[in-house]
């Protein structure tokens, strides 16, 4: 018996465990204040689900109940109905078809999946912090060695984002064949600018690089001269592929749906000199190991697009957004250096001189019954600051700040 060793060099799960083992070790100290706990460290949606969202799925699961309506196995790729409303809505004036979008049920999964398509051997950069996703899907595929003791991995090219350079990393020096880069940012709660991404684009394609490039926090940017898409940039046709979900921006996160975009013209060249399309290796690896997102899913993720689903997002938007930019003014008059929360649900915080992201964390906890992320979990680079989600109620929020305030 073989099993895939791999999985045994993965660190056991050690952000959110510990969170978890720090919140129950003070409840059960503290009973009679457990009551005031506020969860800020998620990074899952609160607000329901869009009526138009909510009507359209209720008439997909309808039109299932009778045989001339019944949808069974529908096509790997998704159905063109919410291909072709993405890319109108999403990609107009973008040079992306339809037929380039393919749907599934998580940015997640397409994300640790594409290494299906992605040979041994790659050097692979990933920013530091990090969506560990990436990191962690890169070790179970075989393409890291093993952990050292700040559970950085062998091969992997990390790319440090801090104050000092924007939150944005430095094109590395030597080569790389995959780069993950997620804008706004999870967790810094930062943009690419255009020039930043025009020159990733350069790089990508002087290197014969790809960049993988994770745009789930799109729909929160404000700014109109922050990129939403890569797409955005001359070039990224040939060098890059965009994931995007529905999960943050129409609180799809216990639906799911998402989709990954993979232009035509991207292709790489194989061992024997051969012009192979990423686009035909996912279709093909889609079409082998998946069956597609649900009927009423996609119906569900099309209704977005409608006049109301557009009013119903850009109200949920609206509303995190709000929460984002009154937990910054909080931690600005608290005298805290503050990045992100104005493009991105998620703001970013420096940790006062001389307490470490988990002593803040602990901080937070025992003096405000204020649970947050410490930075260092996502990545050595990510020490010395914390990360608080907008994602609450608006109420939480206000009661979030009013203990801030009285740090
Ligand atoms: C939330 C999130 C996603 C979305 O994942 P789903 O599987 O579509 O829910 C993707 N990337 C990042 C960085 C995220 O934070």
């Amino acid at each position: 018996m073989h099993i895939k060793e791999n999985f045994l060099k993965l660190k056991a799960g050690y952000l959110f465990p510990e969170i978890g083992r720090r919140v129950t070790a003070w409840t059960d100290a503290n009973p009679d204040k457990t009551a005031r706990l506020i969860l800020c460290g998620i990074g899952d949606v609160t607000e329901p689900l869009p009526q138009a969202v909510r009507d359209a799925m209720h008439a997909a699961i309808d039109e299932q109940g009778v045989a001339a309506t019944f949808h069974g196995y529908g096509p790997e790729q998704g159905y063109g109905f919410l291909r072709e409303a993405i890319v109108e809505n999403q990609f107009a004036a973008l040079k992306i078809s339809a037929d380039e979008v393919f749907i599934s049920d998580g940015s997640k999964c397409d994300t640790g999946n594409i290494l299906d398509i992605f040979g041994k051997g790659n050097k692979i950069a990933i920013t530091d912090p990090v969506y560990p996703v990436y990191v962690d899907t890169n070790v179970m595929a075989g393409n890291t060695g093993e952990a050292d003791e700040n559970g950085a991995y062998e091969g992997l090219v990390y790319l440090p984002c801090t104050a000092e350079n924007d939150f944005m990393p430095a094109i590395p020096e030597e080569k790389v064949d995959l780069i993950y880069l997620c804008y706004p940012n999870n967790p810094t709660g930062t943009t690419a600018s255009r020039a930043q991404l025009e020159a990733w684009v350069a790089y990508a394609r002087a290197n014969d690089a790809i960049i993988l490039y994770d745009a789930a926090y799109e729909a929160f940017v404000q700014d109109p001269s922050v990129p939403r898409s890569i797409f955005e940039i001359e070039g990224a046709h040939t060098c890059a592929i965009e994931f995007r979900s529905f999960s943050k921006n129409g609180g799809f996160t216990g639906v799911r749906c998402a989709y990954t975009v993979i232009p035509k013209s991207l292709t790489v060249t194989a061992s024997t000199g051969e012009q192979v399309s990423l686009h035909s290796l996912w279709n093909r690896r889609q079409a082998t190991k998946f069956n597609g997102a649900s009927y009423p899913v996609q119906r569900g993720a099309a209704a977005v697009f409608s006049p109301e689903g557009k009013a119903q997002v850009a109200a949920l938007i609206e509303h995190y957004m709000g929460n984002a930019s009154l937990l910054r003014n909080a931690c600005i008059s608290a005298g805290l250096t503050v990045f992100g929360g104005e493009n991105a649900p998620y703001v970013w915080v420096q940790c006062p001189q001389g307490i470490d992201s988990w002593g803040m964390f602990d901080k937070m906890l025992e003096d405000a019954q204020v649970v947050i992320t410490p930075g260092s979990g996502f990545g050595a680079a990510g020490e010395g600051y914390f990360r608080i989600s907008s994602f609450n109620t608006r109420e939480n929020v206000e009661e979030v700040c009013r203990r801030i305030a009285a740090l």
